[in-house]
């Protein structure tokens, strides 16, 4: 049941607009909605996107990437001679990493349109709270975002970054450049866990690849032999990659951890624990709720 609180502005006329602009009301709504245009940019009817500062993607790749050019060119001959099966764990988990990066970095999250009326006319400027009753008589209101000039959706937050409402808002990844929301977190925890589980392959296989030379009956001559050819690359892999694998791994135990109390990142920082519908439905939810259809940004909905 909705029970709706109103406090309706009434419109802006030509004169108010004016005086607001001449005024420079940085915090009027009508201001606020001229300066601050979203800064993601959409292509193929937003399916495909770029958030904002998504320039920092390359450097995540090249991050991504540097281990991986070490392994080829040290740890991937050594295995090859003895071992040649040993590259398709390695094949497998670099194309999933990259299919799910690339997913999470230029698909939309569940942007949320905004309340496009750009031209003469009147602005109707609703800023009414809405408030929900949920299950057990829980009450979570819509707030009015004064950017987007829309009552957003339970679960959804304004990026500040993006400058856009995103459904289900977990955080803004600097390292992606793009929002997590409710339409790419599946795809996001997908490379935190096979990145996790890449980084450990990494850092597994490279250790192992310091003892492959060694010839037996094991002795110092052919132990040191061996770390001769292998002294640098393999330990510079595993150097690199153990930090990386403890960051990325401690974010996929907090992620499984928000998951099972059915939270997102932004509700854990606002301490909103309102949406939780236990561990087993929590993490039903999360496996095989589908993802929604996009929303249609570009045509003004709200004509
Ligand atoms: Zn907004
Ligand atoms: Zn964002």
């Amino acid at each position: 049941m909705d029970k709706e609180t109103t406090s309706i502005l009434s419109p802006y006329n030509e004169e108010e607009k004016r005086i607001l602009i001449n005024t420079d009301c940085k915090n009027s709504f009508y201001s606020l909605y001229h300066e601050t245009p979203p800064r993601s940019k959409h292509w193929c009817h937003s399916h495909c996107l770029l958030g904002g500062g998504f320039y920092k993607n390359f450097f995540s790749m090249a991050l991504f990437f540097f281990p991986t050019v070490l392994y080829c060119i040290s740890t991937i001959p050594s295995f090859y001679r003895v071992y040649p099966m040993l590259i398709v764990p390695f094949l497998l988990l670099f194309i999933i990493v990259c299919i799910f990066y690339f997913k999470t970095c230029y698909s939309n999250p569940g942007i949320i349109p905004r309340k496009y009326r750009i031209g003469n006319g009147n602005y109707e400027l609703n800023n009414s709270k809405i408030n929900v009753i949920l299950p057990d008589n829980i009450v979570a209101s819509r707030k009015f975002c004064i950017t987007c000039l829309i009552n957003k959706p339970l679960r959804c937050s304004h990026c500040r970054i993006c400058n856009n409402c995103v459904e289900e808002f977990d955080h803004h990844c600097p390292w992606l450049g793009n929002c997590i929301g409710r339409r790419n977190y599946k795809s996001y925890i997908g490379i935190v866990f096979f990145c996790s589980v890449y980084l450990f392959y990494l850092i597994i296989t490279s250790f192992i690849s310091l003892f492959i030379g060694i010839q037996y009956p094991l002795t110092w001559t052919s132990f040191f032999d061996s770390w001769k050819s292998h002294w640098f690359v393999e330990p510079l892999t595993c150097i690199y990659c153990v930090p990386c694998f403890g960051l990325v791994f401690t974010l996929l135990l907090f992620h499984i951890y928000q998951i099972s109390r059915g939270i997102t990142t932004n509700e854990r920082i606002k301490k909103r624990y309102i949406y939780n519908q236990g561990f087993i439905k929590n993490w039903i939810k999360f496996l095989f709720r589908p993802i929604p259809p996009i929303y249609p940004l570009f045509k003004n909905i709200f004509k």
